[in-house]
């Protein structure tokens, strides 16, 4: 049993969409190109999930945000698809692959060959149980990564209207699930072990910003410790958390969000016929173009480990949607036009939404910290001074142009000779440069 295919998209969802998109524009001939994928859904705008998806009136839903609705570009639903010629192959999942044969093969066996393939398998978010912690299939716990994860935690939340939430973890998904589970209603406590909120990101000034916001909307927060058990009522539902130093937590539900694993299974190791992609990063290590230690195979998304140009080529492993999009966007141009590909320049970028709150970043976060702006009316900045050049640049509450003015001041790597001049010109320095 087998299928063939000049081009595989393995993985069906924000990278595979706008590959896809990518691969029409240049015209791929119908039947040439397939998408496999573990879902059942066409691919859609994963962020979606922890935002519009998770609303108790008016929630968005498919096949509203299929992508490329995302980027502003045309929405590729599953009658698209069929229109192209582009076959998409759901519900599927590949457990191995054997490079050597160019082929994959699925669960149920069927084998499916390629010519070129490219990996957009994403990430998979991290289970208590990988830490120890035990009893997170309780059906009133919810992690969040899929549509049939965010199913499950509309469900979940309707039938806990008025009651109690706890979230574990401080990162973007644990606010995002905590503005949801507040705007339904829930009372929420946030459980995670750093001394801030989006401890990775946020400087301590940032986060105090968010968490005073967070809190005059009742949210409660416990920093600093770890989630170690749950008690159950008879019936296996979560009735409390209980914490590292003891502290008990009565709940009716609890949302998990602690990180996520790049998906490189049917890749970590050696295949059937013995050969084996370069890993990096945690992710499949590929070069400017997108390309593994296979020639004819891409890494795009979450799961690449990819040159970063504007951070000296350091290989990095981005997890957010732009470059998941444009990763993507650029494996095909490689793929069908390798005379008029060069290398990658990309511009890390990463933004979320959370309330009546939004935010954009640019760049790396190392180096000396400005911030500046307005910290009481939601209008405030943050940019990162490296080796007296701009490197990160952080806004909240911006207008279009005063984001493509920070991302234009981090792309240019902008001298900064003064910092207090910097920090008191703040967003008008990067109109001026
Ligand atoms: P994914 O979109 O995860 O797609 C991977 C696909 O591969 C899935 O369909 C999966 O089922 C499939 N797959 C995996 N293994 C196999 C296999 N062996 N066989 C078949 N199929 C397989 N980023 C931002 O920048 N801003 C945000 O606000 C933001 N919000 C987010 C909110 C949520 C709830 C989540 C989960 C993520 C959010 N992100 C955000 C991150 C962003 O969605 C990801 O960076 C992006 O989805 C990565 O795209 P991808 O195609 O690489 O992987």
């Amino acid at each position: 049993m087998g299928r063939a295919f000049v081009y595989v998209i393995l993985g069906g969802g924000v990278a595979a969409g706008y590959a896809a998109l990518e691969f029409s524009r240049r015209h791929v001939a119908p039947g040439e190109l397939c998408i496999i994928s573990e879902e059942s859904v066409a691919p859609y705008e994963r962020p979606a999930l922890s935002k519009g998806y998770l609303l108790p009136e008016n929630p968005t839903s498919l096949p509203q945000f299929h992508t490329c609705v995302g980027a502003n570009e045309e929405r590729l639903t599953p009658k698209w698809y069929g229109e192209k010629g582009i076959e998409l192959i759901l519900g599927t999942r590949v457990k191995s692959a054997d490079l050597k044969k160019k082929a994959l093969v699925t669960m149920a066996g069927e084998t499916i060959t390629y010519k070129y393939l490219i990996i957009a398998t994403g990430a998979r978010a991290l289970k208590l149980e990988e830490f120890g912690v035990w009893g997170s299939e309780a059906e009133n716990v919810c992690y969040l990564r899929d549509i049939a994860d965010a199913d499950r935690m509309v469900k979940v939340m309707q039938s806990c209207a008025g009651k109690s939430a706890v979230v574990i973890g401080g990162g973007y998904i644990g606010m995002e699930c905590t503005a949801a589970l507040v705007t339904n209603k829930i009372k929420v406590t946030m459980v995670f072990p750093e001394k801030h909120l989006m401890g990775r990101l946020f400087t301590a000034k940032m986060a105090e910003f968010y968490e005073n916001y967070y809190k005059e909307r009742g949210v409660k927060f416990v920093k600093g410790n770890v989630l170690t058990s749950f008690e159950n009522d008879p019936s296996g539902k979560v009735t409390a958390v209980i914490l590292r130093d003891g502290t008990r937590i009565p709940t009716d539900m609890v949302v998990v969000g602690i990180g996520i694993r790049a998906n490189t299974s049917p890749f970590d190791g050696l295949d059937k016929g013995g050969a084996k992609l370069a890993l990096e990063k945690g992710g499949i290590k590929v070069n400017g173009k997108m390309q593994t230690s296979d020639s004819s195979v891409y890494a795009v998304g979450d799961v690449a480990a990819f040159p970063v140009k504007l951070f000296g080529n350091d290989i990095r492993r981005l997890e957010h949607v732009d470059s998941a999009r444009k990763t993507a966007r650029h494996a095909v141009s490689a793929i069908m036009a390798p005379d008029e590909t060069g290398d990658l320049d990309y511009l890390p970028f990463f933004y979320s939404r959370v309330f009546a709150l939004s935010w954009q970043f640019y760049g790396d976060n190392v180096g000396e910290v400005v911030h500046f702006g307005d910290f009481l009316n939601s209008r405030f900045g943050v940019y990162w001074v490296n080796e007296g050049h701009i490197i990160g640049a952080f806004l909240e509450g911006g207008a279009k142009e005063d984001y493509e003015a920070i991302a234009k001041v981090v792309k240019t790597r902008s001298k900064v000779s003064d910092v207090g001049e910097l920090e008191k010109l703040g967003l008008e320095f990067a109109f001026r440069e």
